[in-house]
């Protein structure tokens, strides 16, 4: 599908809901990612999303998981201890990648100040992805296109979205992590790509693999994780410099192919020496990327 490119400007999904005082970088970033994009990107727009609704969430995840999560007397969040603030933030953070490809599908970009998505399967949440909002955007996008393409270059595999999509036919897989935390099995070469890269040097022709397998798609989910930088977590020489170029290459690929795109945060940690500040500077670079 080509998109009409749009004159608006970026809008980006965020509330204050996303963010709790403590806990895993997961649920705490995205308050300071935020910032930066007020500071440093004033000409995009941040909006607060519709939470999601369990309703829309049992066409992603079993009732019975749901049922654990939601429980009424504190449920289950692979997040951290269950409490209210916790789950309004799975919930907005969640939302806010299905409201992020309703508005990518109207002005050809958007994104999400979202994390903690892709190791969340059918039936169980782990690796602080209680809910999986990328399997949800992508079957929201499918209800206006006909096949939607995930690249997920977080450093850890997406097992949990594969586990929820890669039977349909209708989405393609393209994942490119530098550890091997939650591998899954492409079983259909057509559709499914999942690649480890061991040395820096590789990693973004890896990147450019993955985007061709992902041509001919309709619509782009891209879970863009900072985790594969080397002292965001991931592989030591994997820099800004690599990461600002990855994010140049996944931009250019969609607007060379006209595929409306939309991102979420997903994975960055302090485990490699950046201080939180840092990793939040490191996932401007996408927002920076896609506001160009
Ligand atoms: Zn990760």
């Amino acid at each position: 599908m080509n998109t009409t490119p749009s004159r608006r400007a970026l809008r980006v999904h965020y509330s204050d809901d996303y963010a709790v005082e403590k806990g895993p970088e997961t649920v705490t970033k995205s308050r300071l990612v935020a910032e930066a994009v007020r500071r440093e990107l004033p000409q995009v727009r941040l909006v607060a999303p519709r939470p999601a609704e369990i309703e829309e969430l049992s066409r992603i995840h079993d009732r019975s998981y749901l049922d654990r999560v939601f429980g009424a007397q504190g449920g289950s969040l692979a997040v951290g201890t269950w409490s209210e603030p916790l789950l309004r933030s799975v919930l907005a953070s969640t939302g806010g990648v299905r409201d992020a490809v309703d508005e990518a599908l109207e002005s050809g970009r958007s994104g999400s100040l979202s994390s903690g998505l892709h190791h969340a399967g059918r039936s169980y949440g782990t690796g602080y992805c209680t809910l999986n909002g990328l399997a949800l955007g992508a079957l929201r996008a499918l209800e206006r296109v006909p096949e939607v393409g995930i690249l997920d270059l977080d450093a850890h595999f997406g097992g949990g979205t594969a586990d929820i999509l890669a039977a349909d036919g209708r989405v393609r897989l393209a994942d490119v992590s530098v550890v091997d935390f939650d591998l899954w099995n492409p079983s259909d070469p057509k559709r499914h790509l999942a690649e480890i890269v061991r040395q820096p040097g590789r990693y973004l022709r890896a990147v450019d693999r993955a985007l061709s397998h992902l041509k001919g798609v309709a619509f782009l989910l891209y879970n863009a994780g900072m985790d594969a930088h080397g002292r965001a977590g991931g592989l030591e020489g994997v820099d800004n410099e690599v990461i600002r170029e990855r994010e140049r290459r996944v931009v250019e690929w969609a607007q060379r192919h006209g595929v409306p795109a939309a991102f979420v945060l997903a994975g960055g940690y302090k485990w490699g020496g950046l201080t939180l500040e840092q990793v939040a500077e490191l996932h401007l670079e996408t927002v920076r990327a896609f506001a160009a």
